[in-house]
């Protein structure tokens, strides 16, 4: 059977949700036992998002074939149970470069090489690879186009999607655009306006949507909905009112009870995808994040923790390992740079455990070594990843290990490059694309906490960095009393260390946030979050409490 495609574009403004959405739309669509791929392009000209700065772009998301790419692909794993790889997320920057490639290689030896047909067909040849057989069976891709109709980059995508509906045919391509209706205080009123407006720049690029969901403050009317369907020549029953949520994981409940599913399979025809929705197991999952019976607090140490989108699968997987643990995670964004051993008692004082997130750079590194050594000498549960592993190292040497200039190459020159770069990065000076990055196998150690979290020996898991914990040092580690839990095969890397004796101190150079899902929520969140929940209530009990009287 043939893929059917469904293209999501944004109007009016982003950060509308449109990668949330699409994720959504994919959940609902395998609930209904289809097999689903979600896509993203994007019309920015990096050729990937691994250069960008956080600040301005969020997380880097990491595949398992070790692309980095786009947040969005991190919302449509959570959602969607597929893997996805390299080649389901691409941007106008990679397009060009093959196009100019091909150019100067003499493919298109005599002819202008122009927006129209060359890059459009280099998108639509790009949309092929990320849907087609190597993905195996596809019954429904979802591809998401990054940025607001109307905007000057965006064109050759809208224009290739244009052209798909023709290409394919025009019962097996559907069109849904991502609008708001925003809610105006002083009228009290939602206006349509907007929406109308971005249908009508939708309409000049070729493109009539057929579906529209409107994202809002609160429910859209039926009145409202008509009226949206009268002016965007749209069905009454096309235009969702994809209000705002209090947890994201609602959505594929919400579209399915106003019937986005159903209008879906309705316009793509056909008779698959007919089996009712099987969505008992995200009803679950949303039941038990209502009114969790506990909260525990989690100090996140970091560098640009204003900016929650910079952790947003760490965000996730602590929410899912919460949950899993019938909590709610209460996050306490520490900034790292204004942390000193005069002030970490007070920054971390009240939190249940303290974690350290990945991070680049020099900047506040110091402060977060504080933050680890709070939690390593007070018993607080502790999780390390990445960076946060390799800063552990580090406390553990200057401060048990003797030796005060220990250090990670990546900040200081110093006698004692406890982290320094990995062999395999040496010499390598281009930034793009050139980290250790994707899953790699861990073996882990007999008799560890990681072993007995994980109940097996073997893991995969993603990773993304230069530096590693120098070799030299291994022995010194556990001579001292840490234990390096997790390997690589050859032995020569570590992946996980712990601290037998205390409570929880757990650190991993790869990423698990990567791996966690809503639906299988990743055994170390679950472990630490069982921590910090065992000592609140550990600490609850130590607390006097108030006397009793008749
Ligand atoms: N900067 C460190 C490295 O490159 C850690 C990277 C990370 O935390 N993702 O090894």
């Amino acid at each position: 059977m043939k893929t059917k495609y469904v293209f999501v574009t944004g109007g009016v403004l982003s950060s509308l949700g449109k990668g949330l959405s699409a994720a959504a739309i994919g959940a609902v669509m395998e609930a209904r036992g289809l097999r689903v791929i979600n896509v993203k392009m994007d019309p920015y000209l990096n050729v990937d998002p691994g250069t960008m700065s956080p600040y301005q772009h969020g997380e880097v998301f990491v595949t398992e074939d070790g692309a980095e790419t786009d947040l969005d692909l991190g919302h449509y794993e959570r959602f969607v149970t597929r893997p996805l790889h390299q080649r389901n997320s691409f941007t106008a920057g990679k397009v060009y470069l093959n196009v100019i490639d091909r150019e100067r290689k003499g493919d298109y030896l005599g002819s202008t090489v122009q927006v129209i047909p060359h890059v459009t067909d280099e998108i639509k040849r790009m949309m092929e690879l990320a849907t087609g057989k190597l993905n195996g069976r596809v019954d429904l891709a979802i591809i998401e186009i990054g940025g607001t109709v109307g905007d000057i980059e965006s064109l050759p995508f809208i224009e290739a999607i244009r052209q798909m509906r023709a290409d394919k045919g025009q019962e097996n391509v559907l069109y849904i655009h991502v609008t708001l209706v925003p809610y105006i205080r002083a009228a009290g009123e939602l206006k349509t306006k907007p929406t109308q407006h971005s249908v009508k720049e939708l309409l000049s690029v070729g493109i009539q949507p057929d579906i529209l969901l409107c994202r809002s403050e609160r429910p859209i009317p039926s009145e409202l909905r008509q009226k949206i369907a009268n002016f965007c020549n749209v069905g009454k029953d096309d235009v969702i009112s994809a209000h705002d949520v209090d947890n994201i994981y609602k959505l594929p409940l919400v579209f399915h009870e106003q019937g986005l599913d159903m209008r879906i399979l309705q316009r793509l025809g056909g008779s698959w995808g007919v089996q009712a929705p099987q969505l008992d197991r995200w009803q679950d999952y949303v039941d038990r994040s209502e009114n969790p019976p506990h909260t525990v607090r989690v100090a996140v140490v970091g560098k640009y923790v204003h900016l929650t989108d910079t952790y947003k699968s760490l965000n996730e997987a602590l929410t899912h390992g919460g949950i899993d643990n019938a909590s709610r995670v209460e996050l306490k964004y520490v900034d790292s740079e204004e942390l000193d051993a005069s002030n970490v008692a007070k920054h971390l004082a009240g939190v249940d455990a303290v974690l350290i997130p990945g991070g680049f750079g020099n900047r506040g590194t110091e402060g977060k070594i504080h933050a680890i050594r709070f939690a390593r000498e007070h018993q607080v549960p502790f999780f390390g990843i990445c960076l946060g592993m390799q800063l552990a190292v580090v406390e553990f040497l200057r401060n048990i290990g003797g030796l005060a200039d220990a250090n990670s190459s990546e900040f200081a020159n110093t006698a004692n490059p406890v982290i320094h770069l990995m062999d395999s990065q040496t010499g390598v000076t281009s930034k793009g694309g050139t980290m250790r990055l994707g899953a790699y196998p861990c073996n882990l150690t007999e008799g560890t906490t990681a072993r007995r979290i994980y109940g097996k020996a073997e893991i995969s898991e993603r990773h993304r960095h230069r530096y590693e914990v120098n070799p030299r040092y291994h022995s010194v580690l556990e001579d001292h009393g840490m234990r390096i839990s997790g390997r690589s095969p050859d032995g020569k890397l570590v992946e996980m260390i712990e601290l037998p004796g205390h409570p929880y101190f757990v650190a991993c150079q790869f990423h698990p946030e990567f791996k966690s899902r809503p639906l299988a929520p990743h055994p170390l969140f679950c472990a630490f979050l069982r921590a910090a929940l065992e000592r609140q209530v550990a600490s609850d009990r130590s607390r006097p409490r108030p006397e009793v009287t008749a």
